[in-house]
């Protein structure tokens, strides 16, 4: 049983993948080739966004996002955490200070009720995460930005895809910044990553910085990076489109049977007026290393994500003491993500649910 079952996807979408791949071998268009376009105008379209700007990966999203809304030393831009690190990466890279907040204990996403008082004179922006796929409270977080004339960047990374009172995730605030990693919701064979805004002149200064700042061809007009989504990557992603929403109806309803065969296990909640694309079927379990390791010895892959939250990695500790998110803190010791793709046989749920019912006891 795989975690995440990206060859079962392969051989469904073959035919269709393997043309398009060969398309661009023939064209020879590698960097900014007209599947670039294509792929923005269809993802702009899906997350109903004026302005979809693909890049390189969803750090360097976030990373032009901050830099787009020029945010810079003695800023300070509020987060969450218990996320991945490049959440909190990219605020430092931009020179910024990550001011976090603790999470939600059902949820795992950002406690919005906290973050009025961490607003102070210096922050400039607001970056929720839709942890494991489901979006935070975002019409809370835009009321409070809105406030204080601060930007929302959204981390989509783990929730493209999914509903929020009916609009979709990227196309919620200021900015939205996804992940096309291969194993996340809709995933590419490489690193890649996608912006999206309704701001003209953000997407503009997004579009410019993602090729280095150049306005025009070698007029640099701001500092870039180099972050552009490449050809290849975005062949492939039109080609995994095809079936993403069908996808997403096999996450929701094998997320649906597992809810159902794990009850009595705590599980991550689901907002009303949300879903989630199940980036990650979670489940919340004491003794959760002796849990984890019965489930691999069964042969059940799982994973944590994630074992320590931010402020007490190294790299981050500096911007918050140890105990300042005492949620996220518990959290990390107890959550564990189950296999989950939309190729998952019922089969093997099954083996899932049980091996996780005899490890519990
Ligand atoms: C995966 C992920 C990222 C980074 O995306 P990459 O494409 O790997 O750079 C950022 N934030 C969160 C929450 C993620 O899960």
């Amino acid at each position: 049983m795989q975690f995440t079952d990206l060859k079962a996807q392969y051989a469904a979408l073959k035919p269709s993948i393997d043309a398009r791949i060969q398309r661009v071998l023939d064209h020879g268009q590698y960097i900014l080739g007209p599947e670039v376009a294509e792929l923005e105008t269809a993802l702009a379209a899906f997350t109903g966004s004026r302005h979809c700007i693909t890049v390189a990966s969803g750090t360097e999203a976030l990373l032009i996002a901050l830099m787009a809304l020029d945010i810079a030393p003695g800023d300070e831009v509020i987060t969450t955490p218990f996320t991945f690190a490049a959440t909190a990466e990219t605020i430092v890279l931009a020179g910024a200070k990550p001011v976090f907040v603790d999470v939600e204990a059902d949820t795992a996403n950002i406690d919005v009720r906290r973050v009025a008082a961490k607003i102070t004179p210096r922050t400039r922006a607001i970056m929720p995460v839709g942890l494991y796929g489901q979006v935070a409270d975002m019409a809370e977080i835009n009321a409070i930005a809105a406030q204080h004339g601060l930007a929302v960047i959204e981390d989509a990374a783990q929730s493209f895809g999914a509903l929020y009172e009916g609009r979709r995730s990227c196309a919620l605030s200021t900015f939205g910044a996804t992940s096309f990693f291969p194993s996340k919701p809709l995933g590419c064979y490489g690193d890649g990553g996608a912006l999206f805004t309704d701001d003209d002149r953000l997407a503009q200064a997004a579009r410019e910085i993602r090729i280095h700042g150049q306005s025009a061809r070698y007029t640099h007009t701001r500092l870039g990076v180099g972050g552009r989504l490449d050809t290849l990557q975005a062949a492939i992603l039109l080609g995994k489109l095809e079936r993403f929403g069908w996808e997403l109806q096999q996450r929701a309803a094998i997320a649906a049977r597992y809810a159902g065969q794990l009850y009595g296990i705590e599980q991550i909640a689901i907002r009303p007026g949300r879903d989630s694309v199940y980036a990650q079927f979670t489940v919340l379990v004491d003794g959760r290393d002796a849990v984890q390791a019965a489930l691999k010895a069964a042969g059940v892959p799982t994973a944590v994500h994630y074992p320590k939250p931010l402020n007490v990695q190294p790299a981050y500790a500096r911007h918050c003491c140890p105990e300042c998110c005492p949620v996220s803190t518990r959290l990390a010791a107890r959550v564990l993500s189950l296999p989950m793709s939309a190729d998952l046989s019922l089969a093997d749920q099954d083996r899932v649910v049980q091996a996780l019912r005899t490890a519990l006891g």
